[in-house]
């Protein structure tokens, strides 16, 4: 039978969790100053430039990538200190990782639990790897964990997967460690904390995850200054690595991400400079934030963004605003209830913090 009509094919065929799905909508920034998406601002000076493009020069792109990218795990241990004991699983970012996790741990009666508002991939992709999603709301005002409700939902639901983002994702705090470790005991399956803001944060649980095999922990270049590389990290027990193993496509990360990352890593001085000057940044940038009178509360941030609340009913009007005025930040109101009238930015360089708060501040006298 054939049909030419293929909306009904889709209809019969799809899964209709993935039928049910909204792609994740990505804005055009052409154009704007880009501080909607935690990138860092900086481009490596052009003598590092020109070194970098001598490493390409002999990257050989006719053969596939090393498929253990075993010269790449090197630079990333020694750059990051990670425990000689643990192993390494990468990802084509780590949104391939949580990916991977859902296709090894998913399916019917498995479930994800995450506290919410969180990373949005959490929820997307369990939706695609068949696992039902449990959000348990952090508490308001401060989006500390809420115990009781993290206690009884785990509990209740048993999840296969936790996912802790620490620090989070919008909210820029960083979890009670001895908080997180309750939930690892609990816990009936693995707990993944996300620690794609580790660079701005400092406080870490990968030290612990061989004693605790339980605990998985999820990393990025991305927010580090490598978002257009795509490479994340899973650092785990060795025995949670071979099992994910069997998931991960044998190319996943390429010949040029592998090259470029392991010349990034190897000259890694210059991302801390770059991510301490942001640090810095995000301190000046909360201040000036505060003082405005269109902003009715700053959260402070772990993380290089901050989330701040606009005056009740204004937030969809001055992101609107803000891009007309050639500044692209994320509006999360309406995303969470716990996020209403809320908006993200990222920290951008001196001059993009300033024409941020600049078209910020012109709202406040119109
Ligand atoms: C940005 C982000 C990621 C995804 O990073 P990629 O490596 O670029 O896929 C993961 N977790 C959190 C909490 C994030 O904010």
């Amino acid at each position: 039978m054939s049909t030419t009509d293929p909306e009904a094919l889709i209809r019969t065929l799809v899964r209709p969790a993935v039928q049910a799905m909204r792609a994740y909508h990505v804005p055009p920034a052409r154009g704007l100053v880009k501080l909607d998406a935690m990138e860092n601002p900086y481009v490596w000076p052009q003598a590092v430039r020109e070194q970098w493009l001598d490493a390409l020069r002999h990257a050989e792109i006719n053969r596939y990538p090393d498929p253990q990218a075993a010269e790449l795990k090197q630079a990333l241990r020694r750059s990051q200190a990670l425990p000689e004991a643990a192993e390494l699983l990468l990802g084509n970012g780590s949104d391939e990782l949580i990916q991977l996790l859902g296709m090894a741990l998913g399916g019917q009666s498995r479930a994800v639990l995450s506290p919410g508002p969180s990373f949005a991939m959490y929820r997307l992709i369990a939706g695609f790897t068949g696992m039902a999603f449990i959000e348990v709301p952090l508490q308001d005002e401060d989006f500390a964990l809420d115990m009781p409700a993290m206690r009884a939902a785990i509990a209740e639901q048993q999840p296969a997967i936790i996912y802790l983002a620490y620090p989070n994702n919008p909210t820029g705090n960083v979890f009670d460690a001895e908080q997180v470790r309750e939930i690892l005991e609990l816990a009936p399956g693995v707990v993944v904390v996300d620690e794609a803001y580790h660079a701005f944060c400092g406080e870490s649980f990968v030290d612990q995850v061989v004693e605790q095999p339980q605990l998985l922990v999820m990393r990025t270049l991305s927010k580090m200054g490598l978002a257009g590389l795509r490479l994340g990290y899973l650092v785990a027990h060795p025995a949670w690595i071979r099992e994910l193993e069997k998931c991960r496509l044998p190319y996943n990360i390429n010949v040029l991400t592998q090259c470029s990352t392991e010349f990034a890593l190897n000259n890694a001085a210059l991302l801390q400079e770059q991510t301490a000057r942001i640090r810095a940044d995000r301190e000046l940038l909360f201040a000036q934030l505060e003082r405005l009178p269109v902003v009715a509360r700053v959260w402070p941030s772990r993380a290089n963004f901050l989330t701040f609340r606009t005056r009740p009913g204004t937030a969809a009007t001055i992101h609107a605003a803000l891009r007309d005025a050639g500044v692209l930040i994320k509006c999360l109101d309406g995303s969470h209830p716990l996020l209403h009238d809320c908006l993200r930015v990222t920290v951008g360089s001196p001059e993009e913090n300033r024409a941020f708060l600049d078209a910020l501040a012109a709202q406040t006298r119109e």
